[in-house]
């Protein structure tokens, strides 16, 4: 097994050398529900925990299991889980920490997804999440109680593209024992939430890490980092005896194997109970895809920020929106968080409006009209009446859409074919 901190090296090696029977290189796309048991007492070990291995493909998959280890050597935590999707991971995180009557804080720049979860689904459970603008870190500590188990928020959030201060509200929340889970899917590579003091990580994996709009799927990681132990009050899931599970005591349970009290839980209770495993084909697709992420990232970047300098000096357009054209206090957090680039999301918003921004929709012919992001293609939409439609006009104001903006995924095509596909089609919006 090779040993690196080195991304271009982990997202190759890590967690997988070769198949002990046959000796492939690829990982093995491992198909199958359910596997053999070598004997009564092994089968019993498996079921207590007292050995960690395979039992049943909702639980835990070999295909799978390596793309855990990789997105969790890629993130510096200490073990992972991965899920059918980034809803089902953004789900599970909070889910691990919560029962009816406890709440979060939540950063108010959220995927539209996840802003529909915490503000009516979650809510519908009796989990209340308070919202709070990361302008000022403080809000997070203000908006917290006894009965907040996390901070949420994510790492460059769309459409805003305000880079969120990860380090200070890290820091705060470790003043009091509030973990940060941080939603790190635009910003792969570039930015190492667990370095800066968050405690759990989750992805969508479906985006940049998978690459190339082939499988749905979401990972959360375990930074290890966090003790939740010191505070057990505030969380009962993890330090209270669990009656579904011989009355464990998660935290205590598992010490022996690491500090992996809230990744095991989340796998062995919550995907035990819903479900919602990534599928060992997944698995492997998106493998294929975190093969070349550090390589596709330095040219997301690199062409992001050709476009943004391009349409800044656009006649036709208003405004830009990325984080290499920030200043103050946005672009000083962008650097703290991001290094190697500024991702590859960008807005802008055209002078003529709502109708031209249409226009310039329908006549590109190279930039796929899609509603994913993180494609090796770029893509393109407008926010308004798509991924934000299901928000009301004052929430769609809040999270920075408004009507003639239009949202970018810039891929790693050629530069100069980027650019030209923009510009015929701001000409053809005029
Ligand atoms: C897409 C996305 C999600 C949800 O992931 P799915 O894989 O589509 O379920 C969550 N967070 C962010 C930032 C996303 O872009």
């Amino acid at each position: 097994m090779v040993d690196s901190t080195n991304p271009e090296t982990i997202a190759l090696h890590a967690g997988w050398r070769a198949d002990p029977t046959t000796g492939s290189v690829a990982v093995p796309i491992h198909q199958t529900t359910s596997f053999q048991f070598q004997d009564t007492g092994h089968a019993a070990r498996l079921f207590g925990l007292a050995e960690l291995g395979n039992i049943y493909t909702r639980i835990m998959n070999p295909t799978v299991d390596v793309l855990e280890k990789r997105v969790t050597a890629l993130e510096g935590g200490v073990a992972g889980l991965a899920l059918g999707s980034g809803q089902a991971a953004t789900t599970f995180a909070v889910l691990n920490l919560c029962e009816a009557g406890d709440n979060i804080v939540s950063s108010t720049d959220l995927y539209g997804g996840t802003w529909n979860l915490f503000a009516n689904t979650l809510k519908s459970f009796g989990i209340e999440v308070r919202f709070v603008d990361p302008v000022d870190p403080q809000n997070f500590v203000n908006a917290t109680d006894d009965r907040t188990r996390c901070w949420y928020a994510e790492t460059l959030p769309n459409p805003k593209l305000r880079v969120f201060p990860i380090a200070e509200v890290a820091a705060l929340g470790r003043r009091i024992g509030v973990p940060l889970i941080m939603d790190n899917t635009a910003a792969p590579v570039l930015c190492k939430p667990l370095a800066l003091g968050a405690a759990v990580v989750m992805h969508s994996t479906t985006k940049w890490i998978g690459g190339h709009g082939t499988s749905i799927g979401g990972m959360v990681v375990d930074g290890g980092n966090f003790d939740w132990e010191a505070n057990a009050a505030r969380f009962p899931t993890l330090n209270k005896p669990d009656s579904s599970y011989h009355g464990a005591v998660w935290t205590q349970a598992v010490k022996p194997l690491g500090p992996i009290a809230y990744i095991i839980r989340m796998r062995v209770i919550l995907l035990r109970d819903l479900g919602a495993p990534m599928a060992p084909m997944n698995a492997f697709l998106t493998l294929q895809g975190l093969e070349t992420l550090p390589l596709r990232m330095e040219r997301h970047c690199a062409n992001a920020i050709k476009v943004a300098s391009f349409l800044a000096s656009h006649p036709a357009v208003a405004s830009v929106t990325h984080p290499s054209l920030m200043t103050g206090e946005n672009k000083r957090r962008a650097d703290a968080a991001l290094k190697g680039g500024y991702g590859s999301l960008l807005g802008f918003e055209l002078k003529a409006g709502a109708e031209a921004g249409r226009k310039f929709i329908e006549s590109l012919k190279m930039f796929y009209h899609v509603a994913n992001i993180g494609d090796a293609r770029s893509l393109a939409i407008h926010p308004a009446t798509t991924t934000h439609s299901q928000l009301n006009a004052e929430e769609q104001a809040a999270s920075g859409v408004s009507p003639g903006y239009v949202r970018l995924s810039i891929g790693i095509e050629h530069i100069d074919d980027i650019l030209a596909d923009l510009s015929q089609a701001l000409d053809a919006a005029a």
